[in-house]
């Protein structure tokens, strides 16, 4: 397309890319600018370096960037200002600002989401999914050389009705109930895994990785929410648990926590959000099926990020606060003292410590090691012994 006559331009999703597990660093899900650079040269080669850009973040993309990410998208911000080349706007939630202006300039969407809970308010979605591109890296044969292309992110109709449970949840184990000793079910803990079938919720949301864990059907297999069989994507690597729970519920003896809803996994590397809604980047902690406490709409959309970080080569959890609306609190272990962390401060987070969100949901890192010797210098998971999980 020739520049300047009229070439159609197009609406990035900032987070979205910046995110994207299928741009370098391949498979890593953390947050990272870098990767915007890459699609927008992209753009540029594959459209015409005239063709209009317009680039849109969540608010939350800037507490959730490193520290010098975020110096540098805000500085963007303000170039773009002064030059006039290209927008930059953040908005409390941007899916359905950037589909809007998308759909009044007719231009294209560079996301990689299927918007499967915009569908009904935007059908263009599915009338015009040519206008919906995402992008592939061709790692290449030179070693660092990398080679990202622009292509249609395959948006398909959503079936009016969902693929069919065909296991039934009340068969399923859940990760709290999986048996350490059992041979496939520490294989389940030990990987990453992906839902494939169409017009599952999961598939969508979280297209390169399941976020939460499996479930587990009766003959030990990762199972999804929507019954399909999992993918199995390959080892995690160093992981820590996470447990949420209701915070007005009482701590029982060894560590337990009452009022549990939720445990998730966070592997080195790797940053999770925590919010309300769909999260394509995280989890729901408001989903019905968790049957969350009724405080929990005291969290905000996009609340908080852990990530699990090296730090002088051993694993530290991190947690950043995204500007919610009613705030998270520390409670540093043992500790009676709160402290309410300010939006983008990140802080250190330990085994004794708690983080409450919103006056409402406790956050802790689990005190169980299913991941003991850190995997990697495990030779082959026996049947038992060799894979040893503790549990404290
Ligand atoms: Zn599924």
């Amino acid at each position: 397309m020739t520049p300047g006559t009229g070439s159609p331009g197009a609406v990035v999703d900032v987070s979205n890319v910046c995110w994207s597990e299928h741009l370098p660093p391949l498979g890593r899900h953390f947050p990272l600018l870098r990767r915007l650079f890459l699609v927008l040269d992209a753009w540029r080669e594959q459209y015409g370096a005239g063709a209009p850009l317009g680039l849109v973040a969540d608010d939350s993309l800037l507490r959730s960037l490193l520290p010098e990410d975020s110096r540098r998208l805000r500085q963007l911000q303000r170039e773009a200002g002064a030059k006039g080349a290209r927008e930059v706007r953040f908005v409390p939630h941007a899916d359905p600002e950037f589909l809007r202006l998308a759909r009044e300039r007719g231009w294209y969407v560079v996301s990689a989401d299927q918007f499967v809970d915009l569908r009904r308010s935007e059908p263009w979605i599915e009338q015009q999914p040519e206008r919906f591109l995402s992008w592939s890296t061709d790692v290449g044969s030179k070693a660092g050389h990398a080679r990202v292309r622009l292509r249609p992110s395959g948006i398909q109709a959503v079936p009016a009705h969902k693929v069919s449970q065909a296991i039934e949840y009340k068969e399923l184990k859940h990760v709290q109930r999986l048996d350490p000793k059992n041979r496939e079910h520490v294989r389940i803990l030990r990987s990453h895994w992906r839902c494939t079938a169409r017009g599952c919720d999961k598939a969508m949301r979280w297209p390169d990785r399941l976020l939460d864990w499996p479930s587990v059907s009766r003959s030990g297999r990762a199972v999804c929410d929507c019954g399909a069989l999992l993918e199995e994507l390959g080892p995690r690597g160093v992981t820590r648990m996470f447990v949420v729970s209701d915070a007005m519920a009482a701590d029982l003896p060894g560590g337990l926590s009452a009022g549990e809803f939720m445990r998730f996994p966070v592997s080195l590397g790797d940053a999770v959000q925590l919010g309300r809604g769909t999260l394509s980047h995280g989890i729901n902690l408001g989903a019905d099926e968790l049957r969350p406490p009724l405080g929990v709409k005291r969290v905000s959309r996009t609340h908080l990020t852990v990530s699990l970080e090296d730090s002088s080569g051993n694993p530290q959890v991190y947690a950043v606060d995204l500007g919610s609306g009613n705030g998270t609190v520390l409670l540093r272990g043992g500790s009676t003292v709160e402290r309410r962390l300010e939006p983008g401060e990140r802080v250190a987070f330990g085994e004794k410590d708690r983080l409450v969100l919103g006056g409402t949901v406790t956050l802790r890192i689990s005190g169980q090691r299913h991941f003991t010797g850190e995997q990697a210098s495990l030779p082959e998971l026996g049947g038992s012994g060799g894979g040893s999980t503790l549990l404290s």
